[in-house]
């Protein structure tokens, strides 16, 4: 059967775009469909705006700091729409760029939402197209939640369109964009509660990071709530109550539910090519994206695993290349690099210290200590930074970071650690002085061995 395109990928996000692109590159008729807003949530709802939120707020913060230095400027009031305006045109531009990308590689573009009507067709805005091959790349959204007064939160989708900057905010959920919007929030000058399930943020993360953040949140202003459920939100002449099970509230005008992201697959009709699904609602796929339909693949966050921009991109190109080029690429999950832009933020690349002592006996280097711009600047700040090496191998298998610039930092790093460096060639690495990064080439005396044996 003669089908309009040999691929055809639902979704216009970081991980289709790739996918799309590169099969094109490599000779496929290709078409991909995007209803909302191309670039998927990465450049409107998500990493991109997010940094640029981070920025303006991490000025106000330099401008207080640059009075140590010297300075007299006073932190004047923040135009926030006046920010929001030129952070939306940025946006725009990206958005055309994608759309750019994608009809310089000769893919067909349709703005209109596709479901499936059948294994190897699919109603795009009302047409009937047919592919030999589909790729489900919907990505996710924001999980609405399930107390009492829920219509009285917004989640992250409305947060980067808010008409003003609130006075008051109030966080719930103690994940990557909780503590991303608390940084963002506070260090706009609003007052803001952290109210979460767990003790301290970043469940999953290394527990001595979790402990800096922390610390490093309250030193900005943020008002921790840990081991708080909430029960239920009411609203009562524009403030919200935030009710707890331990019978306390807090006051706030604006309530921002992060309580995590759910797979979008609802609408897409998968039943009608009869793909599977996990009971949390994610297209379930074994290796490669592939679904229990042989034609049909899905990648990205659809597939709630590692819901990170670049493992979307690395899963749209390496499907690409498998199905029209010169088979699948490879790299390592568990060593793929992450950062959460809290302020200051926090990047990693391999296992927790408990993760790793669970399986061998491991070398930790720690070392905390006040970074330079901080010494005269008033703020209290500190950086954290732990390496994990396995005795035996002498292998860096971990790199840990909560300090200013650690995305940047760990970014160099994890090639090393993916390329199996080994705490001599860490050693043996002539620093650049004066850097925070230098202190992972100098990390000489043992803070502690861990390991099964406790
Ligand atoms: P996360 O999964 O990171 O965190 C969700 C938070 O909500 C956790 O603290 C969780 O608590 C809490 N939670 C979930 N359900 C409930 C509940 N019913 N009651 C109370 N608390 C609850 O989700 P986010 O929304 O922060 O982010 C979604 C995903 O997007 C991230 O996991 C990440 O993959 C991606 N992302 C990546 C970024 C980056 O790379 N910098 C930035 C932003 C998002 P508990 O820990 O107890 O489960």
């Amino acid at each position: 059967m003669a089908y309009d395109f040999d691929l055809f990928v639902i979704g216009g996000g970081s991980g289709g775009v790739r996918c799309a692109r590169i099969a094109a590159g490599l000779g496929a008729k290709v078409a991909v469909a995007e209803a909302r807003f191309w670039g998927g949530t990465c450049v409107n709802v998500g990493c991109v705006p997010k940094k640029l939120m981070v920025m303006a707020a991490e000025y106000g913060m330099a401008t207080a700091d640059s009075h140590g230095f010297g300075w007299q400027t006073a932190p004047g009031a923040h135009d926030w729409q006046g920010f929001i305006t030129r952070k939306n045109a940025e946006i725009s531009r990206l958005n055309g760029i994608y759309t750019r990308l994608l009809t310089n590689a000769g893919v067909t573009v349709f703005d209109a939402y596709a479901s499936f009507t059948g294994p190897h067709t699919l109603d795009v805005g009302g047409q009937t197209i047919t592919a030999e091959r589909i790729v489900i790349a919907t990505g996710g959204k924001p999980a609405v939640p399930e107390f009492p007064g829920a219509e009285h939160c917004i989640v992250s989708d409305d947060a980067f369109f808010l008409p003003e900057r609130p006075r008051r905010v109030a966080l719930l959920g103690g994940g990557y964009i909780a503590v991303e919007f608390a940084g963002i929030f506070a260090g706009l000058g609003a007052e803001v509660d952290l109210v979460m399930r767990q003790a301290l943020p970043l469940r999953g993360f290394d527990e001595e990071l979790r402990e800096g953040l922390a610390e490093a949140l309250t030193a900005n202003g943020v008002r921790l709530h840990g081991g708080s459920a909430v029960t239920r939100v009411t609203e009562a002449g524009g403030v919200k109550t935030i009710h707890l099970a331990n019978g306390t509230s807090i006051e706030t005008d604006l309530v921002f539910a992060a309580l995590g992201r759910t797979p979008a697959t609802q609408g897409l009709g998968l039943e009608a090519a009869g793909v599977a699904t996990t009971a949390g609602g994610a297209v379930a796929v074994g290796p490669h994206g592939a679904t229990n339909i042989a034609h049909i693949f899905a990648i990205g966050d659809v597939t709630d695993r590692l819901n990170l921009t670049p493992v979307a991109i690395a899963e749209g190109h390496s499907l690409a290349e498998m199905l029209y080029g010169q088979g699948p690429r490879h790299w390592h999950i568990d060593r793929t690099a992450t950062a959460v832009f809290s302020i200051p933020p926090i990047a990693t690349v391999g296992p927790t210290e408990a993760e790793a002592a669970a399986r061998a006996t491991i070398d930790v280097y720690v070392s905390r200590f006040t970074p330079m711009r901080h010494t005269i600047s008033g703020r209290s700040r500190k950086t954290l930074m732990k390496l994990l090496v396995d005795h035996e191998t002498q292998k860096v298998i971990a790199a840990h970071m909560l300090g200013e610039d650690a995305p940047e930092i760990i970014q160099g790093l994890s090639i090393a650690i993916n390329a199996g460096a080994t705490k001599q060639d860490f050693d043996r690495t002539v620093g650049i002085h004066p850097t925070a990064g230098e202190e992972f080439v100098t990390m000489r005396s043992l803070t502690r061995q861990v390991g099964p044996q406790g």
